[in-house]
């Protein structure tokens, strides 16, 4: 059984989220322009999606923050490194024996292929026909290099990014003069041949991990452990995830990845249950070892004190991109009833309010004018909305009643409306209208770039 580690959180088993909430949420991601399905004029691809307008600016923000974290820490450095490698690496690393495998049955009925962890029973889920017995199927994405395509040929599209951080870490330790504990950060495409792509942007074939590899001496490895593990969960409540939906589950030997000695999964509570958003792992000298094995590399570290020569440890914390976004989606996302302006009549019966915290906001502010039929408000709106293209991610919005525009504005997270009166036009002033509470207050506009950042760094 997988330990469930409680601390000061509370496990919420009282929501159980529904089917609707989800079609709810990927509604909303389609309408708003944050998710599309791949290539979806030709009937999408399967496993696969492209992140539109806004979808991009959220994930570029979750990187930036994420980013911003670790290198508040001391001793990380940043790597870009490729996505095809020699494929050495992943035969060293164990990625393409049965370490990074899926055991998969069939229904000799319907031909459906699952995973085993899926189904409970020996019938198919689907039409309860009779299912095969587990077979291994890997799933790294062959693909060859150059113009022949044969067995010499095949590589292969990395399945995960820390391999490139493992090849080049004699590079990185020499040259920037790194001593033991240190990190190195990479954030990159990953792919999967994953069998059953699943719960929209849950599991993807294609996606982006965000990693940190912490190198340190071996009788230090449980501490870091304990010490990244907690940064990773601060980090999601900093960023507003409640507390009763996020937990962190230890994996008993036996269930862990190929390469972990120690594993702990952070989960999140989605519609569809609690499932994996990070894993903190670590894989003592199962890396290093490997790549010196199979290079013929001395990738020991020399500790000048000491004199002793060994293997670092190293201390991982991997999380998707997408799969991070899904959650802070899930945990934003509010419909209320009714509507919550009480001084007029809703318009809606449900409104949609996206509460995402304001760092990961796509739009941070948009700029509206009361109306769009008066030319000097719209002058004016376009002045306000120019003078602060260059420092936020604005948008410029006329159409519609002011509150119908206001709504639209939440659905999508926006975190401060800016609306340009008739009393603008004297006081040259413009009312900011604060997202989660709806307060308001007219602020100068001379002042009004200020005023933002500080509302945005508060
Ligand atoms: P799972 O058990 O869900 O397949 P995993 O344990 O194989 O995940 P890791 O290899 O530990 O995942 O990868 C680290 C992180 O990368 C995961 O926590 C997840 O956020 C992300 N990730 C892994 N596989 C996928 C995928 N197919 N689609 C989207 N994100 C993924």
């Amino acid at each position: 059984m997988s330990k469930i580690c409680h601390w000061d959180f509370v496990i919420c088993h009282s929501e159980i989220m529904s089917q609707d909430k989800m079609d709810k949420i990927i509604s909303l991601c389609k309408r708003r322009g944050f998710v599309f399905p791949s290539s979806e004029i030709y009937g999408g691809f399967g496993g696969v999606y492209d992140f539109g307008p806004l979808g991009f600016e959220l994930k570029q923000n979750i990187k930036n923050v994420w980013l911003k974290a670790m290198k508040s820490q001391e001793n990380i450095v940043p790597l870009d490194s490729a996505i095809l490698m020699n494929p050495k690496v992943w035969q060293a690393s164990g990625h393409l024996t049965a370490g990074f495998a899926d055991e998969l049955v069939e229904c000799k009925s319907c031909h459906k292929r699952f995973k085993t962890d899926e189904i409970s029973g020996n019938k198919c889920p689907e039409c309860g026909g009779k299912i095969t017995k587990p077979k291994k199927f890997n799933i790294m994405m062959k693909t060859f290099v150059g113009p022949v395509e044969d067995e010499a040929a095949v590589t292969y599209l990395r399945g995960e990014t820390c391999q490139g951080i493992y090849v080049n870490y004699l590079n990185i330790l020499n040259l920037m003069r790194l001593k033991i504990p240190f990190g190195v950060i990479q954030i990159g495409k990953a792919f999967r041949n994953e069998v059953n792509p699943k719960n929209f942007i849950f599991r993807t074939r294609e996606f982006e991990q965000m990693e940190m590899e912490w190198f340190c001496e071996p009788k230090d490895a449980d501490k870091f452990f304990d010490f990244w593990k907690e940064q990773r969960i601060k980090w999601y409540q900093d960023l507003g995830i409640k507390k009763e939906n996020l937990r962190a589950v230890e994996i008993p030997e036996g269930k862990r990845a190929h390469y972990a000695k120690k594993q702990i999964d952070i989960e999140y509570h989605f519609p569809f249950g609690w499932k994996e958003i990070e894993g903190v792992h670590n894989r003592g000298d199962y890396d290093l070892s490997n790549h010196s094995k199979h290079s013929g590399e001395d990738l020991k570290y020399l500790d000048e004190e000491s004199g002793q020569k060994y293997f670092p440890h190293i201390i991982e914390t991997s999380v998707g991109v997408e799969r991070a976004l899904f959650a802070f989606f899930c945990d934003a996302y509010q419909e209320i009833k009714g509507g919550r302006t009480k001084t007029t009549k809703a318009a809606k019966e449900i409104e949609i309010l996206l509460k995402l915290h304001k760092s990961l906001a796509p739009i941070k502010v948009a700029v509206l004018p009361l109306v769009r039929n008066k030319p000097e408000l719209v002058k004016k709106a376009k002045e306000v909305y120019q003078l602060l293209r260059p420092y936020f991610t604005c948008q410029y919005d006329e159409l519609g009643s002011i509150g119908r525009r206001y709504r639209r504005q939440d659905e999508t997270a926006t975190a401060f409306c800016l609306t340009i009166d008739f009393e603008s036009l004297e006081k040259d002033d413009l009312t900011i209208r604060e997202r989660d509470t709806m307060k308001q207050e007219r602020v100068k506009i001379k002042d009004i770039t200020k005023t933002l950042k500080e509302k945005l760094e508060a």
